[in-house]
């Protein structure tokens, strides 16, 4: 029998760089007395990134929705766009901010990203973009996806607030598609607090989106278009800079964490990991674990609260899932007939506690507490 634990243990926790590096960088802002604006620290915090991630362009802004908004703004994508159920809401947000009409595609059964073939049988005469996800950080079939996109002539605007650093034999998954987003919110593996990113290819899209992500300002008196604000701060690209310095360290303690939840989970009947994928670099900002209740003989909400009970908050991401919304459920697309798969796995998901200062021994308790409520006989 597992004693609940003390203090109770979260699906993340941030992780921050040292104070005293920080107050440091404070005081050059306090001297200076530049805190936004395309400053210093935004500047060298842009180079900086685009260098650790391997990627030609990169743009920071205020958190990784307004990234999302801006990237359909900066390709003008209008009508129909196809994305996945099976994410943050977000992702389908950005498109109705947009005025842009979502259509829902089912998932792939292995790691639950946006299946082409769903994809390619959704294209009407109005679809003119796909917004897939690499959902968990894992990547989604970006050859397949490609070819689609340039068959129809569609762009390809990649969701990719769960891949921070993820690359396929070497190259950055922010490398494909038109354009990608990353999320710099608390909870993710890199964090700004908040903050968020596009990744583009060349350097005039570069500066379109850096016009876009200020109002439109091309110059002091030229507006090139009807632009927002939302630009990142000093103070949240000092931390950055800060961050970048930490992040390998943090994503290796990830792997360890994901590593004994594998060993621990793997014989328990009914319960299924993700195995990584070869020739990827993972960023393990998810733990995921699907509960077949007929091999496992309790479902997973009965998992989680058991959890809970211990004084542990798995999330059940990504449930429910977006197209059961108040606002998307109307739409054809989100009818379930529609999304079998992407149906069966919101039921079935549960993700488990992930960050660098978590214990081993209390992912080895998770694992046991998981382990030992098993029950086959049902
Ligand atoms: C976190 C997240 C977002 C939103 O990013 P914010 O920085 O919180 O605005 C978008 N899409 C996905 C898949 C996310 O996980």
């Amino acid at each position: 029998m597992i004693e609940k634990l003390n203090t109770p243990i979260y699906v993340t926790q941030p992780a921050l760089p040292p104070l005293e590096e920080f107050t440091e960088l404070l005081k050059q802002i306090w001297d200076n007395k530049i805190l936004t604006n395309n400053g210093p620290f935004h500047r060298q915090f842009e180079n900086e990134l685009a260098e650790y991630l391997g990627v030609k362009y990169i743009s920071v802004f205020t958190n990784g929705t307004l990234a999302l908004m801006t990237a359909l703004q900066a390709l003008r994508i209008t009508g129909e766009v196809i994305t996945t159920p099976f994410s943050f809401v977000a992702t389908t947000h950005s498109l109705w901010w947009n005025n842009i009409k979502p259509v829902f595609a089912d998932i792939d059964p292995d790691y639950f990203n946006l299946d082409p073939e769903k994809v390619e049988a959704a294209i009407t005469p109005q679809t003119t973009a796909i917004m897939p996800v690499h959902v968990y950080g894992n990547p989604c079939k970006l050859e397949v996806f490609q070819r689609i996109a340039d068959t129809y002539g569609l762009k390809l605007i990649y969701d990719a607030a769960h891949a921070f650093g993820v690359k396929v034999n070497g190259e950055s998954v922010l490398n494909f598609g038109d354009l990608s987003i990353l999320s710099f919110h608390a909870t993710k593996v890199f964090n700004t607090i908040e903050g968020g990113a596009i990744i583009c290819h060349d350097e005039k899209t570069k500066q379109r989106i850096d016009y876009l992500k200020n109002f439109g300002f091309a110059d002091e008196t030229t507006v090139i278009a009807p632009g927002i604000n939302a630009k990142m701060n000093e103070l949240q690209a000092a931390y950055g800079l800060l961050q970048l310095k930490y992040v390998d360290g943090n994503i290796g303690k990830r792997k360890a964490i994901a590593d004994i939840y594998r060993v621990h989970l793997q014989d328990v009947p009914g319960i299924r990991c993700l195995p990584d994928i070869e020739g990827v670099n993972h960023a393990y900002s998810y733990f995921p674990v699907l509960v077949d209740s007929s091999g496992y003989g309790r479902t997973r909400d009965e998992i989680y609260e058991e959890l809970k009970r211990h004084n542990i908050f798995g999330r059940r991401y990504f449930y429910p899932l977006i197209s059961q919304f108040p606002t998307y459920r109307g739409l054809s697309s989100s009818r379930p007939d529609n999304l079998p798969i992407a149906t069966k796995i919101a039921e079935q998901v549960i993700c488990l506690p992930i960050y660098p200062e978590l214990s081993f021994d209390i992912v080895k308790s998770i694992s046991e507490i998981i382990s030992s409520y098993q029950n086959p006989s049902k």
